[in-house]
Parts: C-alpha cells; structure tokens; sequence
C-alpha cells in the first residue's frame, strides 16, 4: 500500500524515532508499504517519520542512479551496491568519516525544494536489517548522503537545518509557505 508522505510543517517530522524492540507482523508490512511508497514517490529514501510513525527505521534504494555514483565496503572490500539495495535500515547507528563535501539535496517531505548540503563523504553503518540482524558496512558518494540524510530523520533532523546559507535564504519563502500550508490542512482535520 502506497502511503501518504507527511511534508514539512507536521510536527512528526520533529520527532525522534524509538528503537524498534520487536519484529513484529504489523511491522514488516509497514516495511513494504514504505518501500512501496519509497518507489512509487520516485525517492531514493524514505524514513518511517515521513509516512507518520516515529520509530528508528529507513528503506534506501540508489539502484538506476547513474549520474551520481555510490559505493560500499563489507569489511573493506568493495563491493557490488547494486546487489546490497534495496536496505532496510533499523536503530542504525552511524560513523561518518572522510572529507566533508557539498551535494545537492532533496526530500519527499519537501516537494520542489533543493538546496546544497555539507556532509562527510564516506559513512560507516550498523543496523538491524528487516529481520532483526546486525549487519555493518561502510558506504561512500549518493549512499553515504542518502543514508546520512534518512538517519538524521529518524532523529528529527532535516536536510534544511544543514543546508549552506545561501541555499537556505534562497529556498526560506518557499519553506515557510510549505509549513504554513501543512499546518493549516492539520488544524482543518
Ligand atoms: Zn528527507
């Protein structure tokens, strides 16, 4: 089932996500509609926040991604990112290294905004996968954004709080209008 993605203005959005205890049912359907939803809203990630359950949980998916390479290490050796996507990333915990570089960045939560984001090039990650194992690997170029992207979702960060000055100044009217539209449609319901 496709979900609807909450946009910017709803106060999920702000909420840190609790560690998932237990595999249950309910909760990996909830997994495949994200990843549905992930797919039919074009992204290359999606975290639980932005489909309304504040909960340490992300589905990323960079396959098809030509322009803007990726790449992943399992315990240092390079290896094939295709084959590794699509992830489920549950109470990921993160260790970002490497030189910090500017990307552009977007996000489902906010529709035709974009804006130039400072981040450490290279990621390394340990998570549960969809049944509960702990997996690591190390991951570099669009993955290592996209992961550092969702995983800052899940702690109630969002790509505007670390866009560069003059992205953010620029996008600002825009911004607003989003959270202004979102917060009038909540108080509607
Ligand atoms: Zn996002």
């Amino acid at each position: 089932m496709v979900l609807p993605v909450v946009k910017y203005g709803d106060p999920i959005l702000r909420r840190k996500g609790s560690n998932i205890e237990t595999i249950t049912p309910d909760l990996t359907g909830f997994i495949a509609d994200m990843f549905e939803t992930m797919k039919a809203s074009r992204g290359i990630g999606l975290a639980a926040q932005q489909v309304g359950r504040a909960i340490q949980l992300t589905v990323i998916d960079v396959r098809g991604i030509t322009d803007r390479p990726s790449q992943l290490w399992l315990q240092g050796t390079l290896a094939d990112v295709e084959s590794f996507m699509p992830l489920v990333l549950m109470n990921p915990v993160l260790k970002p290294s490497g030189t910090r570089v500017n990307g552009p960045e977007g996000c489902l939560s906010f529709p035709e905004i974009f804006g130039d984001v400072e981040r450490p090039c290279e990621v390394e990650v340990s998570a549960l996968n969809e049944r509960g194992e702990r997996f690591s690997f190390k991951a570099g170029g669009l993955l290592a954004r996209a992961i550092q992207h969702e995983v800052d979702h899940l702690n109630g960060i969002l790509f505007i709080d670390r866009m560069d000055a003059e992205s953010r100044r620029e996008a600002q009217p825009e911004i607003d209008e989003l959270q202004a539209e979102t917060r009038a449609r909540l108080t509607r319901k």
